[in-house]
């Protein structure tokens, strides 16, 4: 029998599924191990912390996507590292997986850049389950407030965003709205008007990759929508009921979402590799790792050079764009083709704000800004979800949403025993925890 080169992908986000997808017709059999049984669309986690989505509508089963590509192996596992001699991927309580060629695609974990209190009385956002314990939080924390209305006087509904990036900024719009248009009508026994979102970003302007008048837009916009944006700020510390900042003013919240900074995922430190900024494995031009041309490293995980010193943002399109170059780097390399250097193409980047309000960076410098952004935007993330479900649903919550401003699930699922504690952080394989220095994720859309 013909021996058929084994590709080994770790990870079934953007980049490892993009580069499954475009190997699963060529002559290899590809083994995708993911520690979930799904993918995640992260860039609609924040939709499902402010009860805009379903968890369902964000994540699609990894088996579902291959189900007639019979040389396509979808595993459910954890990687804990790789054999570089034995040339086997290595698994928590499973078997190890043998390979010819190897794509890490492992993505990132949240950065809390070692800041006092942030790993255990922080929210991170990025996965599904953090999504889920945010909405969780969220919701629990007004029913303590109509059943304490005391709780209000010590920040019980004190919202606090930390990174005015574009996901602090997404999560801030979205909080604002949910709580200004939804909750008040649900609890109509508790002044919900108390309540307070604030923003709080430690340089000097909120999207700091985007254009000064889309930064302006963008903090006039949610400024207009009650969040309290507070620049120049940085956090200190973080307690079980209060936010500490660097000019030692502080804040009372049981409830402070992270969204200032991301590395990469714990396997990128168990793996024997030379390391760049935020711990991501660096990699050749053509995306290989360093001293093993059969192995490559996309997206997320990747140190990916872009010229004059500068990295590749952790992006989407860098990721898709990414699984595909290695794929056709694999197939050159089998059937004794010359390789390529990676090239991204830039293809825009863009933030939503709320309702009607986005803004929206694009090639040959078209900026955007208000309801045809948002329009842009709602477009462009319904054409990446995966899934005809998915689109569909996720269309249907939207124009629903939009039509009678009455928002989807909010269901507390898990409840907590007291929601004014901190959470109960998910500490599993799926669970984004603890973090060290790097830089975050700057501009977005999935374009
Ligand atoms: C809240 C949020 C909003 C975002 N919004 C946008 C946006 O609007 N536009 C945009 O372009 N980008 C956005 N991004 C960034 C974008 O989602 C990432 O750049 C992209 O997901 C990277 O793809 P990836 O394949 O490298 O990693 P991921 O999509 O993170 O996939 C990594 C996969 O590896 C798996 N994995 C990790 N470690 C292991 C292990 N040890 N064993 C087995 N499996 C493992 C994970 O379970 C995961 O499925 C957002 C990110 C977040 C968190």
């Amino acid at each position: 029998m013909v021996h058929r080169p084994r590709v080994v992908v770790i990870g079934a986000g953007f980049g490892g599924l993009s580069t499954a997808k475009r190997l699963e017709r060529r002559a290899v059999d590809v083994v995708l191990i993911d520690q979930h049984n799904y993918h995640t669309f992260q860039p609609l986690l924040y939709q499902v912390a402010t009860s805009g989505l379903n968890p369902a509508d964000v994540a699609y089963a990894t088996r579902g996507l291959f189900r007639r590509q019979r040389r396509v192996f979808v595993r459910k596992g954890l990687v804990t590292g790789v054999d570089w001699t034995g040339q086997r991927v290595l698994l928590r309580d499973e078997e190890p997986e043998a390979f010819d060629y190897l794509v890490i695609a492992a993505g990132s974990a949240t950065n809390y850049f070692g800041i006092p209190g942030a790993d255990e009385y922080a929210f991170p956002l990025y996965s599904l389950e953090d999504a889920i314990t945010l909405r969780n939080h969220i919701l629990s924390l007004f029913e303590s407030a109509a059943a304490e209305p005391a709780l209000v006087d010590q920040g019980v509904l004190n919202f606090v965003v930390v990174g005015g990036g574009p996901t602090g900024v997404e999560v801030a719009g979205a909080l604002a709205e949910l709580i200004d248009k939804v909750l008040e009508g649900d609890f109509h026994d508790l002044d919900v008007h108390r309540s307070n979102v604030i923003l709080v970003e430690q340089g000097p302007t909120l999207l700091s990759t985007f254009d000064p008048k889309s930064q302006a837009y963008a903090r006039r916009t949610l400024e207009q929508r009650g969040v309290d944006v507070r620049l120049n700020t940085a956090v200190d510390s973080i307690t079980v009921d209060h936010v500490h900042f660097a000019d030692a003013s502080s804040l009372p919240t049981r409830a402070l979402v992270w969204a200032a900074g991301i590395r990469a995922s714990d396997l990128a430190q168990r793996v024997e590799a030379t390391r760049g900024r935020g711990g991501r494995i660096t990699v050749e031009p053509d995306l290989s790792i360093p001293g093993h041309a059969n192995a490559f490293a996309v997206g997320d995980v990747a140190d990916i050079a872009a010229g004059r010193g500068g990295q590749l943002p952790q992006l989407a399109q860098v990721a898709i764009q990414g699984g595909h170059h290695v794929a056709e780097q694999i197939m050159c390399t089998i059937e004794r083709r010359p390789r390529s250097p990676f090239a991204y193409v830039d293809k825009g980047t863009m933030a939503t704000i709320g309702r009607r309000a986005a803004v929206a960076e694009l090639p040959r410098n078209i900026r955007l800004t208000g309801g045809i952004a948002w329009l842009a935007w709602l477009g462009l993330h319904l054409v990446y979800l995966l899934g005809v479900r998915n689109r569909v649903s996720v269309m249907v919550n939207w124009a629903w949403n939009y039509l009678t401003w009455d928002r989807g699930p909010r269901l507390i699922l898990r409840p907590e025993e007291l929601a004014t504690t901190p959470h109960p952080h998910a500490d599993g394989p799926g669970s984004s925890r603890s973090g060290s220095r790097s830089g975050g994720r700057s501009t977005r859309s999935p374009n």
